[in-house]
């Protein structure tokens, strides 16, 4: 997988390097791979399906792969003889967040919700439609 390291990625990878919360470097290593886990989380992804023959009820899925050029060339350059689709696969992250909220680039500071959920007034980014309390999306 290729992935260029976004912002947000790189600082929950800094805040736990940065921290002295971590007794050893066990638990600073599990905090990494859970934190790396849920922020690679919140991306949309690309999934390739592949089969043998055009009219082969079953597709062969792969992925996540990090770009759709990604995806296409690994099945350029693998696939040969093969029928081959992308597709994208929305962030599961997202998918729950969008209910439950997160503490997240783009989601609201006070109430954790996606901005599209402070629509209710009409203004975007103006009262919350899940939260009495959040007058306001917060960035
Ligand atoms: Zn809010
Ligand atoms: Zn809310």
């Amino acid at each position: 997988m290729r992935l260029t390291p976004r912002k947000e990625e790189i600082q929950v990878v800094k805040d736990i390097l940065e921290s002295d919360e971590y007794a050893n470097a066990d638990q600073m290593a599990k905090a990494l791979i859970k934190a790396v886990a849920d922020a690679l989380w919140m991306r949309d992804w690309y999934g390739v399906g592949t089969k043998f023959r055009e009219d082969d009820p079953f597709w062969l899925p792969y992925g996540p792969f990090a770009s759709e050029s990604e995806a296409l060339q690994t099945v350029n350059k693998y696939g040969s003889g093969v029928v081959a689709r992308t597709t994208k696969l929305y962030s599961p992250g997202r998918l729950v967040a969008f209910h439950e909220g997160k503490d997240w680039p783009g989601y609201c500071r006070t109430c954790k919700h996606d901005a599209t959920w402070h629509m209710q007034d009409g203004s975007s980014r103006g009262k919350c439609v899940s939260c009495p309390a959040c007058k306001k999306f917060k960035k």
